[in-house]
């Protein structure tokens, strides 16, 4: 059997290491997991190559998660919520594409014992992850979506019976009310992390809430360790990073794969 993970550029990929080592766990040398750079302009033809080469199953990451679903025969419900997928299995009439961030952010949160039923929530960002983010805590009571462009997150806001929007500069009143933050952006990930983590009122938290940043690059983000600082419980990115690769793993393999073995490959990796 043959998977791979698809994207532009690709060579920083976690994907290869955290599949292979499952997949050694599994005794299943069979199967083969590699990271192939796709160029926007040769997607459509990439995904004929791949599948006419004889692979199965296909991880799909930036820049194509949204732009592959014109070239598949069908996505599922929580794909089409998000507009966005990062699996594709092959039937008999083409690709399918479903979207595992959702049950990767539901499963890392539980595993973390991060109660979403009946939450109030704040999610920064309104790209990709905070959309699969705000479909994941559909129990919740309420979710307030934080972003610069207003329009953007009305649209995440509105995949929420209870959602809500608010702006940058003015977080004092969700922050005080909520008991989780969801940093679903990438504003942590780049020089400015810093200002953008200062420009926080992390003091209005109260003392039971949990603030988890969906970035895993680094692992302990400038917002985890602020947080940390104030005394508030933290989660990083790596559970959701390694429980949507294991329910893509699963739907191809039908096994489910050591998520513990998954982990232990992606810390090594970031090192
Ligand atoms: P997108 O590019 O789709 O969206 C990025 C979002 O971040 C946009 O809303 C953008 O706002 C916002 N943003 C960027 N910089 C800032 C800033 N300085 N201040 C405020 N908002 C900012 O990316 P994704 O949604 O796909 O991914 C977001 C992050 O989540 C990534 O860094 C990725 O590493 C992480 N991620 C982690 C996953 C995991 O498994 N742990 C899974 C998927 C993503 P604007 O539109 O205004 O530019």
């Amino acid at each position: 059997m043959k998977l791979a993970v698809v994207g532009h550029p690709i060579g920083h990929s976690l994907s290869p290491a955290m599949h292979r080592a499952a997949l050694d766990a599994l005794g299943r040398p069979d199967v083969s997991y590699e990271a192939i750079d796709v160029t926007p302009d040769d997607l459509a033809g990439a995904l004929v190559r791949l599948r006419d080469a004889g692979f199965v199953g296909l991880n799909v990451t930036l820049p194509h998660k949204s732009s592959v679903i014109a070239h598949l025969v069908s996505i599922d419900d929580a794909a089409r919520a998000i507009g966005a997928v990062n699996t594709l299995s092959l039937d008999a009439k083409g690709w399918v594409g479903t979207n595992t961030d959702v049950i990767g952010l539901a499963r890392s949160l539980a595993e973390s014992r991060v109660e979403i039923d009946g939450a109030r929530v704040v999610v920064l960002g309104a790209g990709g992850a905070a959309r699969a983010s705000v479909v994941a805590l559909a129990p919740a009571r309420e979710v307030v979506v934080v972003a610069r462009r207003r329009e953007a997150a009305t649209s995440v806001a509105a995949l929420h019976p209870h959602g809500r929007v608010s702006t940058f500069d003015a977080l004092e009143e969700p922050f005080a009310s909520t008991d989780l933050v969801i940093q679903a952006s990438s504003a942590t990930l780049g020089a400015d992390a810093d200002v953008f983590v200062r420009a926080l009122p992390l003091a209005s938290l109260a003392s039971r809430a949990v603030v988890v940043d969906l970035v895993y690059r680094p692992r302990e983000t400038v917002l985890l360790a602020a947080a940390r600082a104030h005394g508030l419980k933290v989660v990083d990115g790596v559970g959701m990073l390694v429980h949507q690769g294991a329910a893509s793993l699963e739907r191809w393999i039908g096994r489910a794969p050591s998520v513990e073995v998954m982990r232990a490959a992606v810390e090594r990796a970031l090192g």
